[in-house]
Parts: structure tokens; C-alpha cells; sequence
């Protein structure tokens, strides 16, 4: 790092759980962003803002005027553009030193498999049960952290699957794939109240952090947020020896 980089992460280098080297192993970081929305605007802000070196920002659409209630990292300006390209521009306005990939088409498959296989850890910010079950296969496959956030209404939650680990449980095992719960439903759907994927995003981005720079003990569990009361819940997630993903390895 030079001075300039030293200045900018100063407040991070000087917690004794990063310090130079855990800042030093967050430049040396790639991490993949499956979703550049409402959960993904904030997450690429931060992280690229903190200083990992390398994001890969994944999102098919474009902006649309109802995303800009929520969805930070587009102004009014990208209103029609990919939000992979704009999150990637806003991201870079923050810290011009990341190196950071848009992709502009869906991840599926062995593109899906690939960009996840690169990364040091995944963050899922989609909103669809379908993408969710993917990532959280590919993510086993590959051995890489998954770290997990919805946001719907005033309901948030964040989950850590680290298939490194061998007690972790995987997404499968907390949502069995035939159970259809009330994460189904969209925010285009059910609505969403705007700072609640800021406090998750901002969670996953914190996770990440942990992960890649080794500061802390990753988050276990699972944590849901109610926005109305302002309480947070905690639950254990065991695995399960009979999951139809994570049962194989
Ligand atoms: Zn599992």
C-alpha cells in the first residue's frame, strides 16, 4: 500500500482485528455480487469503499424508475441502463482503485459455476428462490462462502454458508427446496420500506469483510430483522445429513 492507500483505509488498519494485514488480504480479495439492486446497490458501495480489490458485479436488468426508492447505487440519470454497468460506475466514483467487472447477462449454468469458482466470496442479493437455490449449489461445489440477505415489507434476514466448514449448513438445508415461503414473493409483489436492504446489505457487506480479511468469527445462524418492532431474532440452522445439496460433499 502507499500513503495514499494507508490514508484512505486508515480507520479499517487501525482496528487491531484488520490492522495492515488484514487490510493487505481485503486488497488481495475478489468477491462475486450475484444481484446490483436494492440488497446488491449497497453491498458493491461498501466493499468497494473498504477497499476489496476485485468486485464482479452480476445483474440482467435495467433500471427502472421504481428501483430508485431503494436501490442507492442508480441515480435518476441510469434510469434505463444495466445495473451491473451503473452499480460498477458508482462503485468506482467511491474507490477508482477497484478493479471491478460488470456482467450485464443472467448467471446460469456454467457461467453461474465459473464466476463463482473465481471468487474468494459470493454475496447473494436476488430476490428469487430460483437464483438463490443456484448460487447456493454452485457456491458448494466450488467450496467458496456464501453469504445470504433477503429484505421484503419490514422483514429483513442474513445467513453465512461457508462450505470450507464442515458443521455449516447450506441454504437447502435452512430452505428445503420444496418449501415456497414468504421470501417467494418479490418486492415488485409486496413492497419493501426503503433503508431496510441498507441494513442488510450493509450486514452482508460486513460478513464479507470478515471473511476475506479473517477479522471476527463468521456470522452463524440465522438472523431476521423485524422492521416494525426494531427487534432482531437469532436461530440455529443445523445442517441437514439428508440435504439434497450439501449431503453429497
Ligand atoms: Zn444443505
Amino acid at each position: 500500500m502507499d500513503d495514499q492507500a494507508l490514508l484512505r483505509y486508515s480507520r479499517q488498519i487501525m482496528l487491531e482485528q484488520i490492522d495492515i494485514d488484514g487490510q493487505e488480504r481485503l486488497l488481495a480479495s475478489h468477491a462475486l455480487v450475484v444481484g446490483a439492486g436494492g440488497l446488491g446497490s449497497p453491498v458493491a458501495l461498501y466493499l468497494a469503499a473498504a477497499g476489496l480489490g476485485r468486485l464482479t458485479l452480476a445483474d440482467a436488468d435495467e433500471v427502472e424508475l421504481s428501483n430508485l426508492q431503494r436501490q442507492i447505487a442508480h441515480a435518476t440519470a441510469d434510469l434505463g441502463r444495466n445495473k451491473a454497468e451503473s452499480a460498477r460506475e458508482a462503485a468506482l466514483a467511491l474507490n477508482p482503485a477497484c478493479t471491478i467487472q460488470a456482467i450485464t447477462a443472467h448467471l446460469d449454468g456454467a457461467s453461474l459455476a465459473q464466476a463463482v469458482a473465481e471468487a474468494d466470496v459470493v454475496l447473494d442479493c436476488t430476490d428469487r428462490f430460483s437464483s438463490r437455490y443456484a448460487i447456493n449449489a454452485a457456491c458448494r461445489a466450488a467450496r467458496v462462502p456464501l453469504v445470504s440477505g433477503a429484505a421484503i415489507r419490514f422483514s429483513g434476514q442474513l445467513a453465512v454458508f461457508d462450505a470450507r466448514d464442515p458443521d455449516s449448513p447450506c441454504y437447502a438445508c435452512l430452505y428445503p427446496p420444496d418449501d415456497s415461503g414468504d421470501e417467494a414473493l418479490s418486492c415488485a409483489e409486496s413492497g419493501v420500506v426503503a433503508p431496510l436492504v441498507g441494513l442488510i446489505g450493509s450486514f452482508q457487506a460486513l460478513e464479507a469483510i470478515k471473511l476475506v480479511s479473517g477479522a471476527g468469527t463468521p456470522h452463524r445462524g440465522l438472523s431476521t430483522f423485524d422492521g416494525l418492532s426494531g427487534q432482531w431474532r437469532h436461530f440455529g440452522v443445523p445442517r441437514d445429513p439428508a440435504c439434497p445439496v450439501c449431503a453429497a460433499y
